[in-house]
């Protein structure tokens, strides 16, 4: 399965980082993998702009439940799209935990942005306390089954494990705690989709960095990786970019 690189830059950017983007696309030209990057909503336009020439993709980092309407403040699917997204990211902890953002919520906007053309990213992942009270399973298995919602493919959809623990802390989960998490992953959306679920990417998430990228693309049902902190440079992003290529 062709791996997929997700950058989230989350609320960074400004006008003056669509220079990075402009080093990207000079480094990732010969790339093996889907490269997708995040930008905040404000540089979505430009940045499409910018790459369409190019093997990347824009994504966004959130979007409402609703085509139009009454919200202030919020962004629409159908808008994301209307600006050159192609993928939004979903359910990313750093939103369950800051706008109490529950399964169901997320769902209503897995739908909305399947309805739009977008392809979801779908964020699971446990916290320390819950790892360590041994629920890292349960609670995953959870999520992922209340945030999936009918009409899900591996066409609009791919899934992100990521330990809230890992994220932006430099923690990464042992080799066997990412291959046990993704199996079971892979075990649920094989019962949830039938055939096709072998076929939805699973990214891991969670201090990813050129360092370690190689080793954990190497893990079985790892099919790409959400990077965070390490996406907001090109040198850094190529460099995990350039780790697909290690793995054969
Ligand atoms: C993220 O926030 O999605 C993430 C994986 O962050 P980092 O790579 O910085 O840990």
């Amino acid at each position: 399965m062709r791996k997929l690189i997700a950058g989230n830059w989350k609320m960074n950017g400004l006008a003056s980082s669509l220079a990075e983007i402009a080093v990207l696309k000079g480094a990732t030209g010969m790339a093996t993998c889907e490269i997708v990057v995040c930008p905040p909503f404000t540089l979505i336009e430009k940045s499409s702009q910018q790459l369409k020439d190019s093997n990347i993709t824009i994504g966004a980092q959130d979007c409402h439940p609703q085509t139009s309407g009454a919200y202030t403040g919020d962004v629409s699917a159908e808008m994301l799209a209307d600006a050159g997204a192609r993928y939004v990211i979903l359910g990313h902890s750093e939103r369950r935990v800051s706008h109490h953002e529950a399964d169901a919520l997320v769902a209503s906007k897995v739908v909305a942005a399947h309805k739009a053309g977008l392809t979801a990213i779908v964020c699971v992942g446990e916290t320390r306390g819950e790892r360590d009270d041994g629920r890292a399973l349960h609670v995953v298995g959870t999520q992922l089954r209340g945030s999936v919602p009918a009409g899900s493919s591996s066409s609009n959809m791919a899934i992100a494990y990521e330990p809230v623990w890992a994220i932006g802390t430099g923690l990464v989960p042992t080799i066997e705690q990412i291959e046990e998490i993704h199996s079971s992953i892979r075990k649920a959306l094989e019962e949830r989709l039938g055939e096709d679920g072998r076929n939805v990417r699973i990214l891991y998430g969670g201090s990813v960095k050129a360092a370690n990228a190689a080793e954990i693309f190497a893990v079985a049902n790892v099919d790409g990786a959400l990077v965070g902190g390490a996406s907001l440079t090109a040198a850094d992003f190529a460099g995990i970019i350039s780790a697909v290529g290690q793995v054969g």
